[in-house]
């Protein structure tokens, strides 16, 4: 049976939840851990000290739920355009990780249909994305069209967003802090549009989205859960555009999403 908990760890616990709610940070995930803790605690912060997993292991469940239920702004809203618009008011100006002040231009929310069955998720806005403010409208981004394309679907259709939304200095490859800041309001842009299909554009946005560390060839070829929507990777088109060789492997993933889907699959390979 567990005890109340100690009430100094309680309003600390509070104190902290109350902090990551100023960030924007509603939802609190679970990573693994070498010794399991069986708590919620275990899923705040990593970088900070942990409550010890003793004095944790007392939270009872209905502290916990008092605890983290926290609602998003955007819960109870059924409009998802209504629903993407408060998310994006509630990452402002962004200033939340060192992004802002490295030459960002913009924040590059995210563009498309906010009832898209699908959905494909990048890294992060390069050059042409930072100076538009939309994902996926360079190099890259007219592969990815032509991929869509070669579904049978248009652009306006899905939902395509990045894992964060500022463009790292140099398109460096996003550092874990920054994908742990920004992929939360990620993750409440996919609760809001509710996809059938999540394509993982890249390691970066499949290792961040599953939390799971695996090379491409472990990832590619199978189905994911996340939080009960069917999750496919695929190479980046930055990365197609590098190796056109292996097209012919992101079409084959396309395939097996578009069979998912229940749309006709053409043997069209995209070039
Ligand atoms: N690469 C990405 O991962 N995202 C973009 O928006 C553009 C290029």
């Amino acid at each position: 049976m567990p005890t109340a908990l100690d009430p100094q760890l309680r309003r600390a616990l509070a104190e902290r939840i109350r902090y990551y709610r100023e960030l924007g940070i509603y939802d609190f995930y679970r990573r693994q851990t070498a010794t399991p803790l069986e708590s919620p605690a275990a899923d705040l912060d990593p970088q900070e000290p942990m409550p010890k997993p003793k004095a944790v292991a007392a939270l009872s469940v209905k502290e916990g739920a008092d605890l983290f239920a926290v609602p998003r702004p955007e819960a109870g809203v059924s409009d998802p355009v209504r629903a993407l618009r408060i998310i994006r008011e509630d990452l402002g100006d962004c200033t939340r990780c060192r992004l802002h002040q490295q030459g960002r231009k913009q924040i590059v929310f995210g563009v498309g249909n906010p009832r898209a069955d699908l959905m494909f998720i990048g890294e992060a806005p390069g050059a042409d994305e930072d100076q538009q403010g939309e994902p996926f409208v360079g190099r890259a981004g007219q592969l990815l069209n032509n991929m869509i394309k070669a579904m049978g679907v248009q652009r306006e259709q899905v939902y395509i967003a990045n894992i964060i939304k500022c463009r790292p200095p140099g398109n460096r490859t996003p550092e874990r802090d920054e994908c742990e800041t920004c992929s939360p309001f990620l993750m409440r842009q996919i609760a809001v549009v509710h996809p059938k299909v999540i394509v993982a554009l890249g390691a970066v946005a499949a290792k961040t989205l599953l939390a799971m560390n695996a090379p491409m060839s472990e990832l590619r070829g199978r189905w994911f859960d996340f939080r009960g929507t069917k999750l496919a990777v695929t190479y980046h088109p930055a990365f197609l555009l590098r190796d056109p060789r292996q097209k012919g492997e992101a079409w084959k993933d396309l395939q097996r999403v578009m069979k998912e889907l229940g749309m006709p699959v053409p043997g069209k390979n995209p070039n």
